[in-house]
């Protein structure tokens, strides 16, 4: 599978950018959308999954033009969106195999919909109504729907907000299992998300594109030039106003400073190993 995007934008009635000039070409695997909030992620995805119109620029799936074939790509594509909606009191069973059959789906639905719910864990919970679901089992359920018709682009928003470890885990196993062979695009602005999954991904920020590669080469931007150490709470603002600071932590109560140097800096400042959060910091501290 190959997704292109090309020169995409698109400029809310507000005035607002959302998406500018965006490229971006994807393969199979898991691909990493990481941006803070309101970056543009959730604009770029409702285009991709062709629930809204771009101003202009193109997307193409295996070469096939999205926006004048909306209902072929519909059938390729799984989408699991940030908000749900409400779930009605039904069986999880019941609402899979009622979304099966709204998709088109007329043979083997039974299995179909018990595979699914094997596939993400949730088999024992069939005759459980959705509605009293935890958060991270209505993600999975989210997954189930969004696999219906054995779709080859599959796009989840902000998936793991509100997850507690465990969920989240289990969410990212079923995620990585699904990804071997066709496109997930997983758009988040937790940077673990994209470290534990994605061997490709983009950082945007403002609308544009300002990172795409693999995690290590966002990692290589940054070498040797992360230094962090502890500073007092009065020294602070002194630091940041002489140093771009990327983050500050709280480290066994005390403050420590991630800053951001061309130059080495010496002692009491030690070289750090930048992580893919320095990174993140660094393309969206303006
Ligand atoms: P993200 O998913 O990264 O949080 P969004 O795509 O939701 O970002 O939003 C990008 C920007 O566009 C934000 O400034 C947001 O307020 C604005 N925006 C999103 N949707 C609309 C809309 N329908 N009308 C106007 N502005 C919007």
């Amino acid at each position: 599978m190959n997704l292109v995007i090309q020169n995409l934008n698109k400029k809310y009635a507000n005035g607002i950018k959302a998406i500018d000039n965006v490229n971006l070409e994807i393969g199979n695997g898991m691909f990493g959308l990481l941006g803070p909030n309101g970056a543009g992620k959730s604009s770029l995805m409702r285009t991709i999954a062709t629930l809204q119109d771009p101003d202009s620029g193109s997307i193409t799936l295996n070469e096939m033009d999205i926006f004048t074939n909306k209902d072929e790509l519909r059938k390729q594509l799984g989408y699991l969106p940030q908000e749900f909606g409400v779930y009605p009191k039904i069986s999880a069973y019941d609402m899979l195999f009622h979304i099966a059959t709204l998709k088109g789906i007329k043979e083997n639905t039974k299995d179909l919909v018990l595979g699914l719910l094997n596939k993400v864990n949730l088999y024992e919970f069939r005759k459980k109504n959705v509605s009293d679901f935890s958060g991270g089992m209505k993600q999975r359920f989210g997954i189930a729907q969004a696999l219906i018709g054995n779709p080859n682009l599959l796009i989840v928003d902000e998936p793991t907000a509100g997850l507690d470890p465990t969920e989240r885990n289990r969410f990212h196993n079923i995620l990585s299992e699904i990804a071997e062979d066709k496109i997930v695009i997983l758009s988040t602005h937790i940077v673990q998300d994209v470290i534990e999954l994605c061997n490709n991904m983009a950082i945007i920020h403002n609308g544009s594109v300002r990172f795409k590669g693999s995690p290590s080469d966002a990692l290589a931007i940054l070498k040797d030039k992360v230094f962090g150490r502890f500073v007092e709470k009065g020294e602070l603002e002194s630091f940041k106003a002489n140093y771009q600071v990327l983050s500050e932590k709280l480290n066994a109560g005390k403050n420590f400073l991630n800053v951001y140097s061309e130059q080495v800096l010496t002692s009491p400042f030690d070289k750090k190993q930048a992580d893919l959060e320095d990174v993140f910091f660094y393309i969206c501290r303006a």
